[in-house]
Formats: C-alpha cells, structure tokens, sequence
C-alpha cells in the first residue's frame, strides 16, 4: 500500500513529468476489479477529462489529488499496487484500473492490488470526501509539531484504549501512515506496538514523534520503500528494518531475534528486548 511517503513521491514526479500534458482519453478499468472506487462511468470520465490539462498534483494523507483543469481534480486513494508513466509506443499493463491517454501518445495507468478509490471531482469537492474532510494534521506539515503530537494523546487518552500501533494506524488518527511505516517508526521509538499510549512517559512520547517524523523524511528522502515502485516502474530506497524479511533474524541493534505476531489487522514485527 502507498503511505504518506509514496504518494509524495509520486506527486513530485507527476509535476515534473506530467503537468502540462492533454488529456486525449480518459478510460476506466481493462479489469473488473470489486474493490476499486469509481464516482463515474466510463462514458461520463472520458468526456469529462477530454482535453483536460494535468496540473499540480499533491498529497493529503494516504490521497494523491492530481488536477484536470479546468474545474476537475481527480483522486486517487488509499491505494496499493502502480501508478505508472508510458512513453509514447510503450507497452501497457495487461490489466489496469484506470488509463489516461495523453494528444503526446504518452499515457498514464494505474493499477491496485486490493483496493484503491480513482475518482474525479468537480474542483475543490473532493475536499468534502470521506477520509479526506476533517483530516487532521500529517507528519510533514508544519503545523505536526510535538505540542499538537502531546495534545493529540492526551485527547485520545480520554476515549477508548489504545495502542501505539493504533496510534501509527488506525482511524487516520496521523494520516498518511500505514502498517508498513509504523513497525519501523515503532522500532526506532523502542516501543512494542501493544504499548499502550497511556503509559508512555513525557520522553517516549518525544521518542515516538522524533522517530514519526524522522522515519517519514528518510523514507521520502530514499524515493519510496523499496516494496514500491515510483511513476518510473523503478522501486524506492529505503530498506524497511522490520518487516517480513527480519522475522526471526537478529535486531539490528542488540542481536535479539525479530519476533512477529498478528496485531490489529496486520503482521507486527519487533524486537522484544529494545521494544518495551
Ligand atoms: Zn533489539
């Protein structure tokens, strides 16, 4: 799944490679897929995109917002799998989700593995989607200090129980990660994901927002993880410290085995003597 560091840098590649390109077809799906979003028909996206100029493109959260101007902004949400370039006379996917075929003969495609939304907005009310309005503040926006990170925490504190993992992924509560990000994030804050949010001393929270905003900048600045591939079909960077690879190999830093388990809808993988 693209998070918050993948999605920027697609949105970075989309502006230097696509904006200023003609829509000459806007197309859906090749592939039925149930767990693709459209607001659209087919008929209605290509005469709706036709003759449409890409524009600055950009991220909010887990959604990329790429503009058909004028008047349309198309977005592209929670999505894992490919959002792909093609030269003129290059050879297409078998299956894809979406296809926008630029006057140049270059196209765009984009395909997801388990989910994905791929919709068009009139301009500015895709601000009133679900999981976009209200979001709250992302890891690399200015205003994700660690007083508002503090403040954050203590507000959820007098809700319901939660877990650090829960924290890094559920409900959008830091928007833009995902369980891929937050086993890293939570290796280098020394925290097991069952740590429960209201136990953490002043330190660890300072801990787990250094490392929130310290791993997303690595992982942006390496050009994406390694497991995703960019607007290039080429993978990222950044080699993720605990993921499935790690399980049952030594920490990085103490030598312990990598343990895994199963934990709030997906697999978690720590060390269980520098996590407490
Ligand atoms: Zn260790």
């Amino acid at each position: 799944m693209f998070e918050l560091p993948e999605y920027t840098i697609l949105a970075r590649q989309i502006n230097k490679t696509l904006v200023g390109k003609t829509v000459k077809k806007g197309n859906l799906g090749n592939s039925p897929h149930k767990f693709v979003w459209y607001n659209r028909k087919h008929e209605e996206f290509t005469k709706l995109t036709r003759g449409k100029v890409i524009g600055k493109a950009w991220v909010q959260g887990r959604w990329l917002i790429v503009p058909c101007e004028p008047g349309y902004n198309l977005v592209l949400g929670e999505c894992g799998g490919k959002i792909l370039y093609h030269p003129a006379d290059s050879e297409l996917p078998e299956k894809y989700h979406l296809w926008i075929e630029f006057e140049d003969g270059s196209s765009s495609t984009i395909t997801t593995q388990m989910w994905g939304a791929m919709e068009l907005f009139e301009a500015g009310k895709e601000q009133e989607r679900q999981y976009i309005k209200g979001m709250r503040v992302t890891p690399v926006e200015k205003a994700f200090t660690f007083k508002y990170f503090s403040a954050l925490i203590d507000d959820l504190l007098k809700g319901e129980k939660r877990s650090t993992k829960g924290l890094l992924t559920q409900d959008q509560l830091i928007p833009g990660l995902g369980n891929a990000s937050a086993q890293d994030i939570l290796f280098r804050a020394h925290l097991l994901p069952r740590r429960a949010l209201s136990d953490l001393s002043t330190g660890q929270r300072h801990d787990l927002y250094d490392s929130i905003v310290d791993t997303v900048r690595e992982i942006i600045d390496q050009g994406g993880r390694n497991d995703e591939v960019d607007l290039f079909g080429k993978p990222g960077g950044y080699v993720r410290l605990m993921d499935s690879k790690a399980a049952g190999k030594p920490c990085p830093e103490c030598g312990t085995k990598i343990q895994k388990m199963q934990y709030l809808g997906g697999a978690c993988y720590f060390c269980p003597k520098c996590q407490v």
